[in-house]
């Protein structure tokens, strides 16, 4: 099984277990890395230096027995100055350029959903789909982040309300331009355990579709569960190896830090994690 997580939420920001507590389970599962990625974002975010603080904190006191980095998962309408403080970002869309008086984020209820496109796109789920996609399209230029989050998050509730048809040209070639500008400025992207672990009829962010499409595209993946709760924190790990494997990649990437205390990438053979 994979022995690594790299999205990873705490009582610092929306998430239910305290930090030390997550690195406690991390060490349970066996794992070699743990990546807190708290959010900075319009709806929530943290006293940074707060953050970085136990998370350096805690680094020393675990040393030697496990890798832990300090990331943040920074929103597409954030302001991108934080990333600077942070080993890696992971750059998420869950706001969209619109001029509404609070934040409206688009995965938070799927009343809010439906209200931003009823409010912003006149009712049409094609028209703010594409509009998402083009601000996720511009997630490197805009964020300079190391991985993009959950790439089709704007299908958050669509089980329920079944307002996009995601076999539709209209919307998946948005999405697909968005995914292939992103591949040229090589940052990796997220398999997003969040959607299977939320009962999504068995798919990824992003789905199995697209999934194909990345890797047609050369794009490179890391696999996040996405954990609010540590009992979460390697939920959906096998069926997204599983996953990866059959939509035709060969390797996983993790993040580490090399000798010298800076945060890479590595790759590992799939198949070594199934
Ligand atoms: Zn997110
Ligand atoms: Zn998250």
């Amino acid at each position: 099984m994979l022995k690594a997580n790299f999205h990873t939420h705490t009582t610092l920001c929306d998430g239910k277990d305290t930090p030390e507590d997550i690195v406690v389970k991390a060490i349970d599962l066996g794992f070699r890395q743990i990546g807190f990625s708290g959010h900075m974002d319009y709806g929530c975010h943290m006293v940074l230096m707060e953050y970085l603080t136990e998370v350096d904190r805690l680094r020393k006191k675990y040393e030697g027995i496990i890798d832990i980095l300090a990331g943040i998962e920074l929103d597409n309408m954030y302001n991108p100055e934080c990333a600077k403080y942070a080993e890696y970002t992971i750059g998420s869309t869950h706001f969209l350029d619109i001029r509404s008086e609070q934040p409206l984020a688009i995965d938070l209820t799927k009343e809010q959903f439906v209200s931003i496109c009823h409010r912003y796109f006149s009712d049409d789920y094609i028209s703010m789909s594409r509009a998402y996609y083009e601000l996720v399209g511009k997630s490197y230029d805009r964020m300079h982040c190391d991985i993009v989050g959950h790439f089709d998050l704007i299908v958050r509730f669509n089980d329920e309300l079944n307002c996009i048809d995601e076999t539709s040209r209209k919307y998946y070639m948005p999405a697909l331009e968005a995914m292939e500008n992103l591949c040229k400025k090589d940052v990796v992207f997220e398999l997003n355990c969040g959607a299977y672990n939320r009962g999504r009829k068995r798919e990824l962010y992003p789905n199995t579709f697209l999934l194909k499409h990345l890797n047609e595209f050369g794009g490179r993946i890391i696999i996040n569960s996405d954990a609010h709760q540590k009992e979460l924190l390697s939920e959906g790990f096998d069926f997204a190896v599983k996953k990866a494997i059959e939509c035709g990649f060969k390797y996983v990437n993790i993040l580490k830090h090399d000798g010298n205390g800076k945060v890479v990438f590595q790759e590992e053979l799939l198949s070594s994690v199934q």
